[in-house]
């Protein structure tokens, strides 16, 4: 009875924390600018609500909570309006429910459905147990979002709420999501223009592989707030006044690097917390005067804080005249604070901000208004997304590093010989630029002009070069151009015409091969083929016909007596053929077929665990590990696993690609065995310096130098010291020991595998 009552209770609780928070849904979506559609959302919210009654998510929460927080993200933080909000609040319901697309088009009509087909197309991850699954699933991601943008941006707001709670999952679930949003999910709203949500996924996913570091960070930041506070209000009451007297309207706002920004830096620049100095920018989001005037109004703020603090000549940013592919639009410019720290300055319109927080949700919204045509920016780029699909490449892997290449790549600005710009990424090279005028001049380009000058096509342009692409008719895509191509849309053209080239050589050998093969007498099976294969050390048989076809092989003598001879040096051919054949099974046999990689699930993993993992492990030799380290381990299909650092890109990709063979990993014993790390050190040369950074070392117990590497140049040391280690504790303690000589201003671990 009393247990009856308190499940009431319960239940009672969790209606009315459904109810207010749908509540403060409906008035967050009130006050925007949308369209006042309330009782669609309404319906929406109640069909969901109904389909996942009793299910709870893992945190115990009852599972409405999740499609009404997608909803939120939808409606606040990118700036959809009802039909993404209905979709946001409809996107589970036909994955783990009865209901189907036909019953939400019945009820909510064609383009909700849609938008809930295409999510529930792209559902659980992008990423499955095998490549093949993995590219799918991104290319049907790329696909709808061809059709309608929204379904990515669901589906982004779905992702930033997974990992909000990604506390309560399994650990080597963690990683799995945390490793999928890093690789994809994070660049994707990059470009798309979701900022903030970009740094927030960023941010979340570091928190779970480096839980120590982000907290360190994230200590530190707060120990130095105050210190940042009083910078800024002293660098931007002069500003204040500035503006007061020009009669804008306006605000400033510090923006504080995120803790993965900074952890990044740390990282590539090997410098400590302590030197990152562009923590604090400053950013001034002005109303303009009038929608004329916005361009005007950044230029004179710029003029009239240039005359305060002295700008630097060489980084003023203009993305006003030239904004980024994403349709991000400000004004950047760094300046000498009083206390002679550069401070970076971004310039922006409350338009602009909303474009930079909100990505091209917020171009729509200002549509109807002003009109914009950066709008065709984004066009441009799921054009060429589509292109790409249509003509994918065999190897899956490599076509989601081509589709990557265009998420992360900043952009360089270049002209034609008519004066038109054209937006390159950056390292783009002119081979890449003749590309993506057309594919007929890509494949038929000989070289370029680069401001006049001759290059050849592998020459890097740089932003404000002037291209000239030269071609010629007898021109054809060469092999050596998959070098030096470097964008999606170059790589992609390049390979498949290659491919249609190679299948022309092969059917023309296949023919000549068959010919010849019939006056010798010579029957065309597999044996006979493959020995051919082996003879010309080819791989496969589509290399043979190809190799004939294209001429590097010439059928002859040696062909001919590969079969003659056959009877009489009968012992001697058998011999190599088995040893051959041997050979062969060895490096097949350990690769399970398809279904046995199917197979493993988590259980089997967590079985192996316990069992033998203990005993078959290797350190991944890409980013040498050494126990303390953050790691993972990587079941690999023999069964072994293998350690990688978490940062490690090799292990990144691994996350994404193969979730599920990842295992969660720590380090028990520490003091055994001796690892191999190396420590960079730099600072300024003075007498005896040597001598006390090998006492420092050779005072830590049980560590030995292997190599000591050192350079002066002009007063600055530089030099990288080898050492037998036993974990990080032992690393740690030999840095924080050589910090504290005078003379050395920098030491690092040098991370491997970067
Ligand atoms: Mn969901």
């Amino acid at each position: 009875m009393e247990e009856d009552v308190l499940l009431k209770e319960k239940e009672k609780a969790e209606e009315a924390m459904i109810e207010k928070a749908f509540q403060e849904l409906l008035n967050d979506y009130l006050g925007t600018k949308h369209r006042k559609r309330v009782a669609i959302i309404t319906k929406a919210f109640n069909f969901a609500n109904h389909a996942h009654r009793g299910i709870k998510r893992r945190s115990g929460e009852p599972y409405i909570m999740h499609p009404i927080a997608v909803a939120k993200i939808v409606c606040n933080e990118i700036g959809l309006g009802s039909t993404s909000i209905c979709a946001a609040l409809l996107h589970d319901v036909v994955e783990d429910t009865d209901y189907t697309v036909e019953d939400i088009e019945n009820i909510f009509g064609h383009k909700i459905a849609m938008i809930v087909d295409g999510l529930t197309k792209i559902s659980g991850g992008i990423f499955g147990d095998r490549a093949s699954a993995q590219a799918e699933n991104f290319k049907k991601l790329l696909l709808t979002m061809s059709d309608d943008i929204r379904v990515i941006l669901i589906k982004i707001a779905d992702r930033l709420h997974n990992m909000r709670t990604l506390g309560s999952m399994l650990p080597n679930k963690q990683f799995k999501i945390a490793g999928e949003t890093l690789y994809i999910y994070a660049p994707l709203a990059n470009r798309l223009g979701l900022y903030k949500i970009k740094t927030e996924l960023e941010n979340l996913s570091f928190r779970y592989e480096h839980p120590e570091e982000y907290s360190e960070i994230e200590k530190k930041l707060e120990a130095t707030a105050s210190e940042r506070d009083l910078v800024f209000k002293n660098f931007t009451d002069p500003i204040r006044e500035q503006l007061d007297r020009m009669g804008l309207r306006y605000r400033i706002l510090a923006r504080v690097k995120s803790v993965y920004s900074i952890w990044n830096k740390m990282q590539t620049k090997h410098v400590p917390f302590e030197e990152i100095y562009d923590i604090l920018a400053v950013r001034i989001i002005f109303e303009p005067s009038t929608p004329e005037e916005e361009l005007n109004n950044c230029f004179d703020i710029y003029v009239a804080i240039s005359k305060i603090y002295k700008p630097h000549p060489d980084r003023l940013r203009d993305w006003i005249s030239h904004p980024k592919a994403n349709g991000y639009q400000a004004l950047h410019v760094t300046l000498m604070a009083n206390n002679g720290q550069w401070i970076e300055v971004q310039i922006r319109s409350e338009r602009m901000n909303d474009v930079a927080e909100q990505g091209f949700a917020a171009h729509w919204k200002y549509k109807e208004g002003g009109g914009s045509e950066d709008e065709g920016e984004l066009e441009k780029w799921l054009r060429t997304i589509k292109e790409i699909l249509d003509d994918p490449q065999p190897d899956a892997i490599d076509f989601l590093d081509t589709i990557k290449l265009n998420l992360f790549a900043s952009e360089i600005f270049v002209f034609t010989p008519k004066g038109e710009i054209k937006t390159m990424p950056q390292n783009c090279t002119a081979l890449d630029f003749a590309f993506s005028l057309h594919t007929d001049i890509g494949s038929h380009c000989i070289g370029a002009k680069v401001n006049h000058k001759l290059v050849p096509l592998s020459h890097k342009l740089q932003s404000g070069d002037q291209v000239e692409v030269l071609t010629s008719k007898s021109q054809r895509v060469q092999p050596e151009w998959e070098a030096f191509a470097t964008t999606a849309r170059a790589r992609a053209k390049i390979a498949s015409l290659l491919r249609k080239e190679a299948k022309g050589y092969q059917k023309e050998g296949e023919t000549l091969l068959a010919t010849f093969l019939h006056n010798e007498g010579i029957p065309q099976d597999d044996s006979t083929l493959d020995k051919l294969v082996r003879l010309h050390h080819l791989r496969n048989r589509d290399e043979l016909y190809a190799a004939i076809g294209t001429q590097k092989v010439i059928l002859g003598d040696e062909d001919r007596n590969l079969f003659k001879e056959k009877k009489g040096r009968n012992w001697k051919k058998l011999l190599t053929f088995s040893f051959g054949n041997k050979e062969n099974k060895q490096a097949e046999e350990p690769r399970p077929t398809k279904s046995e990689t199917e197979k493993i699930d988590t259980k089997e993993i967590l079985k192996l665990t316990e069992e033998s993992i203990r005993k078959n492990y290797i350190m991944a030799d890409c980013c040498n590990s050494i126990p303390g380290d953050d790691v993972l381990g990587y079941l690999d299909e023999e069964g072994r696993v293998i350690i990688h650092k978490r940062q490690c890109p090799v292990a990144v990709r691994l996350k994404s690609s193969y979730g599920n063979r990842i295992i969660a990993t720590q380090w028990d014993t520490h003091k055994e065995l001796s690892f191999l790390v190396t420590i960079y050190i730099k600072g300024i040369d003075c007498m005896g310096l040597l001598n006390e950074v090998t006492q420092i070392i050779s005072r830590q117990l049980n560590v030995n130098i292997r190599k000591l590497n050192i350079e002066t140049i002009d007063g600055i040391f530089e030099g990288h010291i080898q050492l037998y280690v036993h974990d990080v504790d032992d690393v740690r303690t030999i840095c924080n020991n050589l910090k504290q000589v005078q003379n050395i201003k920098q030491v690092t671990r040098v991370e491997e595998g970067k």
